[in-house]
């Protein structure tokens, strides 16, 4: 990534850790989308985020109110003095919003996912005039599949277009999870993002615990842990009334709801000695549940291999198969930094019962 610049210069967001973006997942109507504004400038936020175009999943879903928003966007900008984001998907999109003098925008994980949108977004940054490629802040989202290479591709299409003020915004993968309780929306793996970090150190690489989480009671302990990690910021989704949202309605926070979050979150950014015990006992709770999940669907996965091998008359254990599976597994705990012995113990449990399950 070259020259890159602070995303936004006049408000040394590096000393405001983290930096807050907050607002809601779409602008559903200038009174609603004032509101949510007015709340949040009032305590302190100064990046406002809402959806104008939002990409739905189903045909005939809420998608967003398109470019009649921009105006109301405009307002929140003139009257709270917040710097006001939105999501672009295309050409047309970006055009609208430099049109309009908005202060940034954000590249969905779908349009991520996609070299071609993502250039076609990237030609039309660059045929802006410098000036306006300068005034404008982009971040983008990471694919919704676990590809860094492709998340880092985006990045760079973006900043080859000569955009300097560049961020990206980590909010979790995709994982085909139907009916798995799993806790998230949207997998962490954390790993992903913290690589992009390691390798491009000076590149603001902000957290969604909204779409990450997917569940307004996930925001607080997802941003904790983020804020842990090192994001420099969070990206959140706050709304009036949450309840009645348009869409997202069961991960938006009221903004009394958020600030009361945000206020811990920023306080111990400088000082992590306020870590207590309390709250590393909530992270370990959540990872346990991650971890039960996992366990839950691999066992589901061994039942399908063992129908598969009664089908075709293979035996259950096969021990070529389990030799090579606790080498392979023993190899990669000690690349992590975990003890062989251990995950040798923890992998002899688990296959012992996919065993029992197969017969
Ligand atoms: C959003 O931020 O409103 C959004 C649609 O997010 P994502 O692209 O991460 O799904
Ligand atoms: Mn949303």
């Amino acid at each position: 990534m070259k020259n890159l610049r602070p995303l936004f210069p006049d408000l040394d967001i590096a000393a405001d850790v983290p930096a807050l973006v907050a607002g809601p997942c779409s602008a559903e109507s200038r009174e609603l989308t004032l509101e949510a504004a007015l709340s949040l400038a009032a305590g302190g936020v100064r990046i406002f985020r809402a959806g104008v175009w939002k990409p739905r999943t189903h045909p005939g879903g809420f998608e967003g109110v398109g470019e009649q928003a921009l105006p109301w966007l405009k307002e929140v900008q003139r009257t709270t003095g917040m710097k006001v984001v939105t999501e672009v998907a295309t050409p047309d999109h970006v055009r609208a919003v430099v049109r309009a003098g908005l202060d940034g925008i954000w590249i969905g994980a779908r349009t991520a996912a996609n070299p071609f949108a993502v250039q076609e977004i990237a030609d039309t940054l660059a045929s802006l005039p410098q000036t306006a490629r300068d005034g404008l802040a982009v971040m983008v989202k990471n694919p919704v599949s676990p590809d860094l290479e492709l998340w880092i591709g985006a990045l760079q299409r973006i900043n080859g277009a000569g955009i300097r003020r560049l961020g990206a915004i980590h909010r979790g993968f995709g994982y085909y999870n139907p009916g798995s309780g799993a806790p998230y929306r949207n997998a962490p793996y954390w790993a992903i993002p913290i690589e992009l970090m390691r390798r491009f150190p000076e590149l603001p690489v902000f957290f969604d615990p909204s779409h990450t989480g997917g569940r307004r009671d996930l925001v607080e302990p997802l941003s904790r842990e983020a804020l842990q990690m090192g994001f420099r910021g969070l990206i959140v989704e706050v709304h009036p009334e949450p309840d009645a949202a348009l869409s997202d309605a069961a991960q938006q926070l009221t903004p009394e709801q958020f600030l009361h979050i945000a206020a811990p979150l920023r306080r111990g950014a400088d000082s992590p000695s306020e870590e207590s015990l309390t709250l590393l006992r909530e992270d370990i709770d959540l990872i346990d549940s991650e971890l039960l999940n996992l366990l839950k669907r691999r066992m589901d996965v061994s039942r399908r291999i063992g129908e598969l091998k009664k089908r075709s008359g293979l035996s259950v254990v096969q021990p070529s198969r389990y030799a090579r599976l606790i080498d392979d597994r023993t190899a990669a705990a000690a690349s992590l930094g975990l003890s062989p012995e251990f995950i040798r113990k923890v992998f002899a449990n688990i296959h012992e019962e996919s065993v029992k399950t197969q017969l």
